[in-house]
């Protein structure tokens, strides 16, 4: 289903009033899943409204007016609509109370124009109004759906909330899911799953490029929990078989990151770790003590930025530096494994590079090393390529730090 929101009030159009209700509606109705296609201003003027219901309907499934539901000549919009459709306007009994009540309490004069804020579209479902008089209506005419709802924000927002969103929500509602990435770019994945993506009606995928990564959510409109995963399974799997998508997947959530994944798992398995940086200075170590927990799985580490410290911290002979050179695989592992026997951890990982701007042992920038020691087993390295500047370079190696020891721990447990 797709809705429609026709805001009806001349202020709108001259600029006085920010339509306000149009955002609060499709926030509303976008959690519900329904899709918001439209959103028309149109003024107090009864043959350009009729002309936006007109248009609404050739486009959209579900309309819903705002405005122009109150008792003074220029609020016409239930009359109009009652026209459109052929239906006579009746008195919501329950409405006429509140109307008469309120005009026994008070001083205003009650005018014969007042009875109109209790009118209804005949065989229309009445929306009380709580913080007002006039009240709204909302009726299904063959396969199109008409809500009206006062314009006043302070009336319209209840009514929207309370009494119109349990009418459409019926049984279904929004169920996402979000997939992350890491080591696949956006376009490089949007082209592996096109044929989804131009296809996709429900569950809907939607790629979004974030730093270093992507993510892709799936939404589903589903009457329950149980059927909305039953969809979102199938769609993920018939994801993860495309390509070797299956081995660029780390982790689930909007919310979360490859650190957090990293350190869920060291963690869960109860394994500690150190590192040895170079050109990301700490980053690595800074990264994982910036989340809670990771004090247990953590015992404090190396920054070993020149050769000599990397020589005199990690217990690498100057010699072996000078013949292997800085950004080495030789260097990567030796470091690696220097600071897994200086603090006896379960793991150990190295980062040595050219951060940049100018290239290190003739190795251009970009060029990173990593390196992850493991207790009672042998080293593993891998070297990486990453372009653009500096910080990006280093934030990127880390990443792939992360990536390194995620799939590490993961090919463990398996
Ligand atoms: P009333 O009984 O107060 O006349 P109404 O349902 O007839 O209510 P309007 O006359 O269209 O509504 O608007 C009344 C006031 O409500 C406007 O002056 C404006 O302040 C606010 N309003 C109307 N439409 C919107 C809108 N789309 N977004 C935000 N505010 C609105
Ligand atoms: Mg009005």
């Amino acid at each position: 289903m797709n809705a429609e929101i026709i805001a009806v009030g001349t202020e709108l159009l001259t600029g006085q009033v920010v339509n306000s209700n149009a955002t609060y509606i499709s926030e509303k109705l976008a959690a519900l899943g329904i899709d918001v296609y439209f959103h028309t201003s149109v003024g107090d003027n009864a043959t350009r409204l009729t002309q936006a219901i007109k248009n609404a309907e050739a486009r959209s499934d579900l309309l819903i007016l705002t405005g122009g539901l109150g008792p003074t000549d220029d609020d016409m919009t239930k009359q109009v609509l009652a026209k459109h459709l052929g239906k006579s306007l009746v008195v919501d009994e329950a409405a006429m109370q509140k109307l008469n009540h309120f005009f026994e309490n008070s001083t205003y004069n009650r005018t014969a124009n007042n009875d109109l804020q209790a009118l209804i579209l005949e065989g229309a479902t009445a929306l009380s109004n709580k913080t007002g008089l006039a009240v709204g209506s909302f009726i299904a005419i063959n396969d199109k759906q008409y809500a009206i709802l006062p314009g006043p924000p302070s009336e319209m927002k209840p009514m929207m909330s309370e009494q119109l969103l349990p009418l459409l929500s019926g049984k279904t509602r929004l169920y996402s899911r979000v997939l992350r990435f890491f080591g696949i770019g956006e376009s490089q994945l949007v082209t592996l799953l096109d044929d989804f993506i131009k296809n996709q009606t429900d569950p809907t995928i939607a790629p979004y490029a974030k730093t270093g990564e992507v993510t892709l959510r799936l939404s589903t409109k589903a009457e329950n929990h149980e059927i909305a995963m039953q969809k979102l399974n199938q769609l993920e799997q018939k994801i993860l078989n495309v390509g070797r998508l299956k081995d660029f997947m780390y982790g689930y959530g909007e919310e979360n990151s490859i650190a957090a994944v990293a350190l869920q798992l060291l963690k869960k398995n109860q394994y500690t770790i150190t590192a040895a940086e170079s050109l990301t200075a700490g980053l690595f170590q800074a990264t994982l003590a910036s989340m809670a927990g990771a004090s247990s799985i953590f015992p404090g580490g190396f920054v070993t930025y020149s050769k000599a410290s990397k020589a005199k911290l990690l217990n690498i002979s100057l010699k072996d530096l000078n013949d292997h050179g800085v950004v080495s695989e030789w260097t990567a592992i030796a470091m690696a494994e220097g600071a897994q026997k200086q603090l006896n951890t379960d793991y150990a990982i190295s980062f040595t590079g050219v951060a940049g701007p100018d290239t290190l042992e003739g190795q251009p920038v970009g060029v990173v090393w990593l390196a992850l020691a493991r207790k009672g087993k042998s080293t593993i390295s891998k070297c990486v390529r990453i372009s653009r500047d500096r910080n990006y370079i280093r934030q990127m190696a880390v990443m792939h730090g992360f990536n390194l020891l995620i799939q590490e721990i993961k090919d463990k447990n398996n």
